[in-house]
């Protein structure tokens, strides 16, 4: 492809600058591994804390906008600001998390994947290919409200209908102290999530796993089982077409199943069940660095990220001069991913050729015993040197244009 020119993006991508580290990352992988190869027009929007606070984030929802424009983003990972972030960058305010912002907008499901890497294998000697998770991201516990109970009372749960009318369930007769949650969750919400996690299914041509637990929740969990297969059910051909198939499983069932399977399927999880197994499988499939992270919306729209944040405590050797060894992996995905899509959607398949190169060379090097050293740490085989962020970062354009020549 060197040589020839560079290849011809047809549709903007929309592009989200972040934080730190990650942001350092970022100019790298733009300016070494895409640009000299690309002719894409970016949409470009600066994420930076600083630029959020100056314009009342207004630049997190001009780029959610611009996604649901063109249909594609990839972004950089952003700081969420706290009290601490707030002293640290002088803010205004202690914005809202860009990605909860975006995913709003969107009305997306986030997808969870692991990168595999032949000499880096999972905790679990059974998974050969990737785990994904699909986390239901509203309501339940995240959106609860609770009471510390601090005597003896009585606890119902109210609905009073709009148009007149009330209904009544005790929730407890408490007889002491103790303490209640009580939580929601939308139709709308959860059809779009079963929606979003058919449309990945069939996409990636992966089983769909959705567990939950209404065996002891008949109605809560219950009612998400019900709107999932009603949803798969309306789509029978299309998972014939593709030819996966829709599985339910009680959660604990599916915990131990996942221990002895080779993987490969979507897992569709409730809310909390989503938080805590995504870390899990980021776990034990290796490095937060191997973790991606795609936004999907139920109408067809994409975000592409890294699963993992500005990693700060690189930065903060980085600011000092000192070597950092943070691993670029899940971004460069991210650009890949967000490409790869950007190509399909296009028509223009020496785009996403362009794409599955990339990642051919990033594995490539890796498997070479070329890697930072979070991977180093993991490595199987031979022992690995430890590369710092920008030496990695030129092994993959080195073995990416002798796979482009090739
Ligand atoms: P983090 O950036 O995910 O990093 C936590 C630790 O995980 C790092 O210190 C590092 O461990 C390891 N790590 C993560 N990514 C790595 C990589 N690419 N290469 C090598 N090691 C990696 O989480 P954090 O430091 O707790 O959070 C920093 C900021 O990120 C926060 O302000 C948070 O709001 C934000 N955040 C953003 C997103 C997002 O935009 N999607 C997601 C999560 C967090 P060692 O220190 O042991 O090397
Ligand atoms: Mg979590």
């Amino acid at each position: 492809m060197a040589g020839t020119g560079r290849i011809k993006v047809k549709t903007p991508l929309v592009e989200l600058d972040g934080d730190e580290m990650t942001r350092v990352i970022w100019q790298l992988i733009k300016d070494k591994l895409i640009l000299p190869h690309l002719d894409v027009r970016l949409e470009y929007f600066d994420l930076h804390l600083k630029v959020r606070d100056e314009t009342a984030d207004q630049v997190t929802r001009d780029a959610a906008e611009a996604i649901k424009r063109f249909g594609v983003g990839v972004k950089c990972a952003t700081i969420t600001p706290d009290a601490g972030r707030v002293a640290e960058y002088s803010l205004r305010q202690a914005w809202p998390s860009p990605n909860a912002t975006i995913r709003a907008m969107l009305d997306g499901t986030v997808f969870r994947r692991p990168i595999m890497v032949c000499n880096i294998p999972p905790a679990v000697r059974s998974w050969k290919k990737p785990v994904t998770i699909g986390r239901h991201a509203y309501g339940d516990i995240y959106a609860a409200r609770e009471l510390i109970v601090p005597a003896a009372g009585t606890v119902e749960l109210v609905y009073r209908p709009s148009g007149g009318g009330e209904e009544r369930t005790l929730l407890h007769e408490f007889k002491g102290p103790g303490v209640v949650m009580g939580m929601h969750n939308l139709d709308r919400s959860i059809r779009a999530f079963a929606e979003a996690c058919i449309n990945y299914a069939l996409s990636e041509k992966t089983e769909l796993w959705f567990c939950a637990k209404d065996t002891i929740s008949k109605k809560y969990h219950g009612h998400f089982r019900e709107i999932v297969e009603e949803r798969c059910k309306a789509r029978t051909e299309d998972f014939a077409q593709a030819g996966v198939s829709y599985r339910y499983f009680l959660i604990d069932d599916a915990a131990a199943q996942l221990m002895k399977h080779e993987g490969g399927m979507l897992l569709a999880l409730m809310n909390y069940d989503g938080d805590v197994w995504s870390d899990l499988i980021a776990g034990g499939f290796g490095s937060l660095g191997l973790m991606t992270s795609v936004l999907v919306s139920p109408d067809g729209k994409f975000e592409f990220e890294a699963a993992h944040g500005t990693v700060r405590r690189h930065y903060m050797l980085h600011k000092e001069g000192k070597r950092t060894s943070t691993n670029s992996v899940a971004s460069i995905f991210a650009w890949t991913g967000a490409l790869a899509k950007r190509g399909e959607l296009d028509g223009t398949p020496d785009v996403v050729r362009f794409a599955q190169k990339l990642e051919r060379a990033v594995l490539d090097t890796i498997e070479q015993g070329k890697m930072t050293q979070d991977l180093a740490r993991l490595a199987v085989g031979f022992a690995a040197e430890p590369l710092s962020t920008e030496e990695f970062i030129d092994a993959v354009a080195a073995c990416a244009a002798a796979g482009y020549h090739g």
